[in-house]
């Protein structure tokens, strides 16, 4: 299992015994890892759970170009497979004729770096709903839909990008393969955001 390997490139909603788990382990220590220690943790045990804190920054963070191609929310179809996309968080899939809940595009995590390495959104990462409503109060049901404008976009991304924030991961053995789950975000010091 390479961490690297392109995965289906929407974002599977996280189940909630991903995030009790998280909330289990986040009593204990608090690992400090890098990207390369990360992956080489994994590779190592791929079938234990890995809660690790990494320092990096959002060096891409394409919100704006996800935006004008209608493309701030996706997941696939489940009748018929197929990807749709939108700009708001329920779509509609023209094959089937039918609404589809959409989530965030993992593919605003455009390159999420360290001084060792980088990932990008559309490698084997998933993002929890809070993490997404931390950094740009987008989310389910947030009801905040109405507010995304050029203007907020931009300015959301002048604020997030470059930003050195502390992503908490969960590797989450036994899930299609093993699934790196970003479940939580926070500040530079570790302290909630
Ligand atoms: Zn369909």
């Amino acid at each position: 299992m390479s961490l690297s390997e392109p995965r289906k490139s929407c974002n599977a909603a996280i189940p909630p015994s991903v995030i009790e788990t998280y909330h289990r382990l986040r009593a204990g220590v608090r690992r400090q890892v890098t990207w390369k220690l990360l992956s080489e943790r994994i590779e190592i045990w791929p079938d234990r759970e890995h809660l690790m804190y990494l320092s990096a920054v959002l060096l891409e963070l394409p919100l704006l170009r996800l935006w004008k191609d209608k493309k701030l929310y996706c997941m696939p179809c489940e009748r018929c497979g197929g990807v749709v996309f939108g700009n708001e968080v329920v779509g509609m899939c023209e094959h089937c004729q039918r609404a589809v809940e959409l989530r965030i595009n993992p593919l605003v995590l455009g390159l999420l770096s360290d001084e060792t390495a980088g990932l990008r959104g559309e490698h084997n990462l998933l993002v929890a709903d809070e993490v997404w409503e931390k950094l740009f109060g987008l989310g389910q049901g947030t009801g905040n839909d109405e507010a995304i404008s050029e203007k907020w976009l931009r300015e959301r991304e002048r604020i997030v990008r470059y930003q050195r924030f502390t992503w908490v991961l969960l590797w989450v053995r036994g899930w299609d393969g093993g699934r790196l789950v970003v479940v939580d975000v926070l500040d530079v010091n570790g302290t909630e955001l």
